[in-house]
């Protein structure tokens, strides 16, 4: 499906929870109220709504939250969505606290990739940002993942003052184990707004400097808008996902699923579209046909651009944990 901009839509988020298990500082810092339960889609209705979506060109779903391996039955989830024919794909953006218990029924139900967060190597600091002492979690998540044969991204948010030298121990990954790294530049999304980015063009000039024989890399490796390198002989590639230095709109095939059933075009913006409210007064063909109209209506709402560079245009309010990312 294409929107008003000639783009392809093929590519869904899907939030699954708005809780969370860390406090990330620039996602969620602090405790803040949760979607009441019956305000969550629950795993019916995403069903419904992917198999719709699959109907009009989204081939590929991600799982995130809030962090989507706190909600109770994701693995089956994804065994489920694995079954839509169309879908090509279904991946999750998880921050690997809760992955290793998980992996097995991961691989069973047919997840095809995991993203995870992984900002620091460093104990104290993760703690920092993260508000929790579970680095060896997630480093030995890291690892479990890869043994059990899942491709693996991690995802990196540098920050002024608090991580943003810790890049060439992070991209040292990338020659030890096949994985890639990628660095997400801050948004000024909820939480995020508090922090200025890390330039992605600063970040790969310096790595440039470390490894003059960096290669950028012409394939594609997953459904986003990640610029990858490789150091000569690594294992794994180095992303950079730069939405300041490198907008990437004009490549933009997205739409985001909310937990509470809202699908957003775009994350600069508060425009939403509701899918809740059809999905439960309606019936059989008229549901269907609700749903796919608002999926039409949220791809046709997809504005040409984001202003992440003007604050007054920012009308997105929501922090991060609320998005999914
Ligand atoms: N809890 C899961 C996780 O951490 O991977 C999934 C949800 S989290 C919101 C998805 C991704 O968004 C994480 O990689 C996180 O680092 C990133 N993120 C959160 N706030 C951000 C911001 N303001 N700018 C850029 N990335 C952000
Ligand atoms: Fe939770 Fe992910 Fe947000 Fe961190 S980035 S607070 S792990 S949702």
């Amino acid at each position: 499906m294409k929107d008003h901009y000639g783009r392809t839509i093929d590519y869904m988020r899907i939030s699954i929870t708005d809780r969370c298990n860390l406090q990330c500082r620039y996602c969620m810092p602090h405790k803040i109220p949760h979607l009441p339960k019956e305000h969550l889609l629950t795993y019916e209705e995403i069903q419904f709504i992917c198999q719709i979506a699959a109907d009009i060109g989204i081939t590929k779903l991600k799982i995130t939250g809030g962090e989507p391996l706190i909600r109770s039955g994701c693995p089956q989830l994804i065994g489920k969505l694995k079954t839509i024919p169309e879908i090509t794909q279904v991946t999750m953006t998880t921050n690997g606290i809760n992955l290793e218990q998980h992996l097995h029924e991961l691989k069973e139900n047919g997840l095809d990739a995991v993203n995870i967060s992984l900002d620091t190597l460093n104990p104290q600091v993760y703690q920092q940002i993260t508000g929790k002492d579970q680095l060896p979690k997630v480093q030995n998540a890291i690892i479990q993942s890869i043994k059990a044969g899942l491709p693996v991204k991690l995802n990196t948010v540098l920050q002024t003052g608090i991580n943003e030298n810790e890049w060439p121990q992070l991209i040292k990954l990338t020659q030890q184990y096949p994985i890639d790294i990628r660095f997400i530049e801050m948004m000024p999304i909820g939480y995020g707004k508090q922090y200025s980015p890390v330039s992605n063009t600063q970040l790969l000039q310096q790595i440039q400097a470390m490894y003059p024989e960096l290669q950028k890399e012409q394939s594609i490796h997953g459904n986003g808008p990640a610029v990858y390198y490789k150091i000569p002989e690594a294992k794994g590639s180095i992303g950079f996902i730069s939405a300041i230095h490198g907008k990437f709109c004009q490549t933009c095939n997205r739409l985001r699923l909310s937990a509470h059933g809202s699908l957003k075009p775009c994350l600069c913006y508060e425009d939403q579209v509701d899918l809740i409210e059809p999905l439960r007064t309606c019936k059989g063909k008229q549901r269907e046909y609700q749903i796919k109209e608002k999926i039409l209506q949220a791809i046709n709402q997809k504005p040409k651009e984001h202003h992440f560079t003007q604050s007054a245009q920012i009308t997105e309010t929501k922090p991060m944990v609320q998005i999914g990312g």
